[in-house]
Order: structure tokens, then C-alpha cells, then sequence
């Protein structure tokens, strides 16, 4: 970015998590932010997310690295105030299927040698590790990540707006599918759906699983990943439970208003998309989950799901985050990545470090959308 620029103007697409996080950077460090995004915040990923807060289980080590300093930066945050009850430290538990014990150990094991806080538990241990599971639902062993957490992202996207607002970002909901503008080959600016152009020194594209098709009018080729999914609320109750659970037929945990969050991949198939972009299910598969789900609280109290959400999971098409100014058009700058809840804070403050100095974060270097080129 030219340095005769005294305050750099950013347009950021998208009103998830990562463009909410970047503006709100953006606007720390000074810049003059414009946010817009199709519908409401959080409309999509940010608004059906599990939000495991975690770098369990085997991946990249930069991949590693940069899920640890998300982590981190969830701990300041946290610690700013630990009465929140969207955004917890309680740990994380996960177990295989019955006959896969030497997978969980071996599992266990591998991220102890990285140095993850990992614990390898009988059943019979779990109580003393975390409440509110059902020990027998567990076939043979367990692994405890006392370090891990989850984060409520609607509540957290309001918790950053507060701060947008309160620094003058600029905000443009129901904005439709807005698009880049280019000028000689930089961006230099945003189209909104209505046609109308704001002018910008800098964009981000953070739109989820629909980067890819954002960034494609440009030259750009991003591989898209990205499943379906659903997310299902529960009808408040009364449990125990603290950890993120991670079990062979449902993921769940803890959410605001002693209701829990309900997730898992086997009912990918039951779901049935239309021609307006919905999706759909049977209820009869989301009470299915509800019921895998109390198996394994304490006690087996009746689930009743209250709401659920089904839309895309964004992942990029190799699994690792893409992150950065595209080579080919300077000026626009994407944010596109599976986990973006574990990355949500870290993203936000490296890319709007990078947005406004252009120095690239090291970090960063392995995340750069020109790997597909
Ligand atoms: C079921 C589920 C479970 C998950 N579990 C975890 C987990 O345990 N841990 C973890 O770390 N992550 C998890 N994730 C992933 C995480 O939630 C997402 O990576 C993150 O929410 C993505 O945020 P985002 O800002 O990139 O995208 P989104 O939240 O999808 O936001 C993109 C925004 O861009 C807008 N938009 C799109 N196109 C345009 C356009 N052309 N013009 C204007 N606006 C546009 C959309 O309307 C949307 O508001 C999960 C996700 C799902 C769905």
C-alpha cells in the first residue's frame, strides 16, 4: 500500500468470523474500514460453527503452529474475562470407535511428542478429568486435551462489533453478492449487489466457502473443499458438561443458556439441497443425532432439538488455510480456511498486519493462494 496514503481505506467482504476479526484489526491499527457482507453477520459458517477451539489430531506443522497461536489468542481474551459463557476452556475429549484403541493411543501419543497437552484415559478415569460424560459410552479409551475450548462465534462476532462500531467502521448489511473491482490490474475497490462502487486501497475477501467463486471473476483459481453440514441447538437443560466431545457418532458441547451444540458428518448423505441455495433434512436424522448425542451425557437426559442450520463448511480444496494478497492482483487479499473458529483472532491480526504494511508474516508463508497456480 502506497505510503502517501495517511489513512489507508479497507473494504472487507464478508460477516463472518474472519472479516469481522480483520476489520476490527484494521481499525486498531488506524485504517478507515468498510464492511459489508450479503446478509446479516454471521449469517453462514460463523452462525452454525462447533467452534472447537483446538489443534488436535495430525496436521501440517505451520498448520500447527498458527491453530497454537489461535489458541493463544483466545487465552488473552479469555482471561480478559472468564465469566463469559460463550467462550470457555474446559478441555476436549475425543474416542474412537470400539476395536480402534491403539488408534487413540497412538493419536494421544503423537501429540504429546508435539508437546500438546494430551492424556490417555481409561474409562474409568474420565469423571475425575471432566463431568458430565457417560463413562460407558466410552468402548476403551479416551484422549484428554485439558488446553482446548470452545467459543460461541455469533456471540463473539457481537462481542467485535461492539468494538467496530465504537473505532467508526462502517457497516453495509443485505449489501447482495458484492464483488472486486479492478483497476489496471489492482484492486481498487468493492461493486456491491445493487451496482453500487465504493472506492478502497485495499480489499479482503472473506466469504467463506463462497471465496473461491469471489475471487474466480479475477483469474484466480481456489479449490473448493467445502462440504455440507449442520449444526444442531438443543432446547435448554440441565448437564454437566464442559469438554468439547469428539466421539465416533456425534460432536458436541457446551452453549450459551445451558443449551448444547450438536455436529457430525454421518448424515451428510440425509441432506438434500434446493434450488434457492437451502438445504434441507429430515427431522426424524436430527432427532437421530440428539439421541446418539445423550448417550454420551451423564445420566442420558431426552435431547430436543430447538433449531438447526445446514450450509456449507468452508474448506479450501487441500485442507490448509488460505491466506494472503493474491501475486495476481494486488490490493485483494483473501481469507478462506476450515478451522477459521480456531483462527478467527490470529487471521484477523496477521492478514490486517499485512494489509497495511505489506510486510508478509512469516506464518503466513506456507498459506498463500499462488500454491494452486
Ligand atoms: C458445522 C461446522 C462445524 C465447525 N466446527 C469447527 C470447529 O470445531 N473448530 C473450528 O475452528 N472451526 C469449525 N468450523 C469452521 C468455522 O466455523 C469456519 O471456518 C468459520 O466460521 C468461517 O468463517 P468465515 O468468516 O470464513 O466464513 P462465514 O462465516 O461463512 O462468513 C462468510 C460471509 O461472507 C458472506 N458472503 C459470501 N459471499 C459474499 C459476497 N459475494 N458478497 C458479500 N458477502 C458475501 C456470507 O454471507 C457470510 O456472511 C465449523 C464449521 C461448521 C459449519
Amino acid at each position: 500500500m502506497s505510503s502517501e496514503v495517511s489513512v489507508p481505506r479497507v473494504a472487507v467482504i464478508g460477516g463472518g468470523i474472519l472479516g469481522v476479526s480483520t476489520a476490527v484489526h484494521l481499525l486498531r491499527a488506524g485504517a478507515s474500514v468498510l464492511l459489508l457482507t450479503e446478509r446479516g453477520l454471521a449469517s453462514e459458517a460463523s452462525g452454525r460453527s462447533l467452534s472447537w477451539l483446538n489443534s488436535a489430531g495430525e496436521r501440517s506443522t505451520p498448520y500447527h503452529q498458527l491453530r497454537i497461536a489461535g489458541v493463544d489468542r483466545y487465552r488473552t481474551l479469555f482471561a480478559s474475562d472468564p465469566a463469559r459463557d460463550w467462550l470457555r476452556f474446559d478441555g476436549g475429549l475425543m474416542w474412537n470407535a470400539a476395536g480402534q484403541a491403539d488408534a487413540t493411543e497412538a493419536r494421544s501419543a503423537y501429540e504429546r511428542n508435539r508437546a500438546y497437552d494430551s492424556r490417555l484415559l481409561t474409562a474409568d478415569r474420565i469423571a475425575a478429568a471432566t463431568p458430565g460424560v457417560d463413562a460407558t459410552a466410552v468402548p476403551e479409551n479416551a484422549v484428554f486435551n485439558p488446553g482446548e475450548g470452545w467459543v460461541s462465534l455469533p456471540d463473539l462476532v457481537d462481542f467485535l462489533m461492539a468494538e467496530f462500531h465504537s473505532l467508526g467502521g462502517e457497516l453495509v448489511l443485505n449489501a447482495g453478492k458484492a464483488s472486486v473491482v479492478v483497476t489496471d490490474g489492482r484492486a481498487t475497490g468493492v461493486e456491491l449487489g445493487s451496482g453500487a462502487v465504493h472506492d478502497a486501497d485495499a480489499v479482503l475477501v472473506a466469504c467463506g466457502a463462497a471465496t473461491p467463486a469471489v475471487v474466480a471473476p479475477l483469474g484466480v483459481e481456489i479449490p473448493n473443499g467445502s462440504p455440507v453440514s449442520m449444526l444442531v441447538i438443543t432446547k435448554p437443560l440441565e448437564h454437566d458438561l464442559e469438554a468439547v466431545l469428539n466421539t465416533p457418532r456425534a460432536a458436541m458441547r457446551p452453549n450459551p443458556g445451558n443449551t448444547l451444540a450438536l455436529d457430525h458428518d454421518w448424515y451428510e448423505a440425509d441432506i438434500t439441497g434446493h434450488a434457492d441455495g437451502t438445504f434441507s433434512i429430515p427431522d426424524e436424522v436430527v432427532q437421530e443425532l440428539a439421541d446418539e448425542a445423550s448417550k454420551l451425557l451423564a445420566g442420558n437426559p431426552e435431547l430436543k432439538p430447538a433449531s438447526w442450520k445446514i450450509g456449507h463448511k468452508p474448506i479450501p480444496g487441500d485442507g490448509e488455510p488460505v491466506l494472503g494478497e493474491l501475486e495476481k492482483v494486488p490490493g485483494c487479499f483473501v481469507a478462506f480456511t476450515h478451522s477459521g473458529a480456531t483462527l478467527g483472532l490470529i487471521a484477523g491480526e496477521l492478514l490486517a498486519g499485512e494489509i497495511l504494511t505489506g510486510n508478509k508474516h512469516p506464518m503466513l508463508a506456507t498459506f498463500r493462494p499462488e500454491r494452486f497456480a
